[in-house]
């Protein structure tokens, strides 16, 4: 055993601890701070001076107390148990801890992340004698209903298969003996370690270019998110960026989610511990738990786990990415977690940068984002995972030129724009369609099955953009010289344009069937919506007053299309051959 470095306290200020004596430790090793045995991290180092970020309450610690490094760097646990878990930042189990401690747990508490005594299922999928190395999958254990566990050789072991066998284990007992040409033995377990602020690895990047489906219309057919890509929301306070984590988190088309929730409001983590373990996953009925991992980060936790709680909720989604699975990482709110940064880096006295956040700011960021991605995974046997992020930002007031903003639009490739006005009109989701972006767009047409259905969604999802333009501009004239001074075609493309976002983008997350959208859905709202435009366009043609169109019975079916049942859909197909037969009609009327 090496020798335990120890050291002293010479100064608390806040979240962060300054011990002597701590030469020859390293930078980001984990500590013990003081006689409770307080968890942090070396952030600092200067000689034998340490600064150490401390991700419980300091109260109470004082110079003299003993410091001693554990000679590890800041890790998780990987394995059976993840699934259905709630942690703090430090992946303590929530659920756990309050249940042995109440709803304060003590300070210096450490309650492993993944049961000790539950056993487990495991099934080989590899047999003696198999060579393996670092990724590969040698069984399976079902942890929940949802999700099948692969389990993983670690990183470092390479060889051949000694012993496997089918069995029930302990993340902690030996699943299969793997040994290497030197006749180094390897015991894997169920369990295995990773340091979180390092990436986990993979054997080649791909470009994201399929997109993730969500079910919610604005996001799909407009601003779409790929598998493997990376979106910031951004928005005032009540603009609804916590619904649309909420909202993709019960809908997105992954298999894994994890869901890190950085203390907003005092009680909002609370309501998302309550609410979340209630929702049910509406494709298998299952309860939505069974695919997800919660971080949750109440705002009277310290500022220190805040920190570290996006880089432990990201190095466990690697962790199921590496499996081969498509994974989707929701942060609500990353503001929390890089006024996080800001403090701890206001009590280190570094230099600070614009609006007091430290100059790496953008880097702790960009490098947060850049572990999103689509990836062969490293191993056997061939498999693709993917990783999405979707941040949400709450800059004070709204303000898009914010320093968290900024950086995140830097690295994203999608932007959702949630804004007050729009949220103040009750037009949810409140994401305003003329600024937002994304880069996937061109993807959207392989999202679906029936390629020619694609190719036509784009055009429609193109056309009805150049009216929402249009209708800006329009608007601002109708502003200056009034509604009588705009032509027929004009007034048509404003109606035109109110429908598309009152009948397609508004869209209620607490309405049953509204609340998601299948593609071919929003594709055939979409193109009724046009074909209205269209019919009514040639209808003006032949002399027929917009007054009169605008007061055709079938509007109201179009604006109710949306709750029109996915299984019904042929319903919203049958609109337009209504919409053609009452046009007809006023045609022939003005002809006559
Ligand atoms: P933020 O997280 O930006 O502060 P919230 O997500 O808490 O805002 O949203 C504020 C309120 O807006 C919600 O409580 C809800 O009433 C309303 N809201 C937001 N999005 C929707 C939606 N898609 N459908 C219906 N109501 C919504
Ligand atoms: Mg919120």
């Amino acid at each position: 055993m090496s020798e335990t470095k120890k050291g002293k306290i010479s100064k608390v200020a806040g979240p962060v601890v300054v011990a002597e004596g701590m030469a020859g430790s390293r930078m980001y090793d984990v500590v013990r701070v003081g006689e409770l045995n307080l968890i942090g991290e070396i952030v600092e180092l200067d000689g034998d001076l340490a600064s150490i970020q401390v991700y419980e309450e300091t109260t109470g610690l004082g110079p003299g107390e003993p410091v001693v490094d554990t000679e590890a760097p800041l890790s998780v646990e990987l394995g059976p148990g993840l699934i259905e878990s709630i942690y703090d930042g430090i992946q303590r189990p929530l659920d756990s801890l309050v249940k042995k401690e109440g709803a304060f747990m003590s300070r210096g508490s450490a309650m492993p992340a993944l049961a000790r005594e539950k056993k487990w299922h495991f099934k080989p999928t590899v047999q003696k004698g198999a060579d393996v190395t670092p990724g590969d999958v040698i069984g399976e254990v079902e942890e929940t209903i949802l999700v099948k566990h692969r389990i993983m050789i670690p990183q470092g072991v390479r060889g051949k298969v000694q012993e496997i066998k089918e069995g029930d284990f302990t993340v902690e007992q030996t699943a299969a003996i793997v040994a290497d040409e030197a006749g180094k033995r390897y015991e894997i377990k169920l369990m295995q370690k990773w340091p979180v602020r390092n990436a986990r690895s993979v054997r080649r990047r791909l470009v994201p270019n399929k997109v993730l489906i969500t079910g919610q219309r604005v996001i799909d057919a407009f601003f779409p998110l790929a598998k493997g890509g990376t979106a910031c929301v951004p928005g005032p306070f009540g603009s609804g960026k916590t619904v649309v984590q909420h909202q993709l988190a019960k809908w997105i088309d992954a298999q894994i989610v994890v869901y890190i929730g950085c203390g907003e409001r005092g009680n909002e983590m609370t309501d998302v511990l309550i609410e979340f373990p209630q929702l049910k996953d509406p494709r298998s009925g299952e309860p939505l738990m069974k695919r997800s991992v919660l971080i949750a980060n109440t705002s009277n936790m310290p500022v220190a786990a805040r920190e570290a709680s996006v880089y432990t909720g990201i190095t466990i989604a690697e962790y199921f990415r590496d499996m081969g699975y498509t994974v989707a990482l929701m942060a609500d709110s990353t503001s929390r977690w890089a006024e996080a940064m800001r403090e701890i880096s206001t009590r280190l006295e570094e230099m600070p940068a614009e609006e007091g956040y430290p100059a790496y700011l953008g880097a702790r960021i960009a490098s947060f984002y850049e572990r999103a991605g689509r990836a062969e995974c490293l191993g056997k046997p061939d498999r693709e995972g993917a990783l999405a992020i979707i941040g949400a930002v709450s800059p004070p007031g709204g303000d898009l030129s914010d320093s968290v903003v900024q950086a995140t639009l830097h690295v994203v490739k999608v932007f959702w724009s949630l804004q007050g006005r729009l949220a103040y009109a009750r037009h949810f989701p409140a994401i305003d369609w003329l600024t937002s972006y994304s880069f996937y767009k061109q993807y959207l047409k392989e999202g679906f099955e029936d390629k020619e259905q694609g190719a036509e969604m784009e055009g429609l999802t193109v056309e009805a953009m150049g009216l929402l333009e249009e209708e800006a501009k329009l608007l601002e004239i109708v502003r200056l010289v009034g509604a009588e001074a705009i032509s027929p075609r004009d007034r048509l493309a404003l109606e035109t344009s109110r429908s598309i976002r009152e009948d397609f983008l508004h869209q209620n997350a607490y309405h049953e069937v509204d609340t998601f959208t299948s593609l071919n859905k929003q594709y055939e709202m979409l193109k009724t919506i046009l074909h209205f435009h269209n019919e009514a366009l040639s209808a003006i043609g032949t002399g027929v007053e917009t007054a009169q169109i605008f007061k055709l019975p079938i509007r109201e079916d179009i604006g109710r299309a949306k709750y029109v049942p996915e299984e019904e859909i042929d319903k919203i197909r049958k609109i337009r051959g209504t919409i053609s037969k009452q046009m007809k009609g006023l045609q022939a009327s003005a002809v006559a």
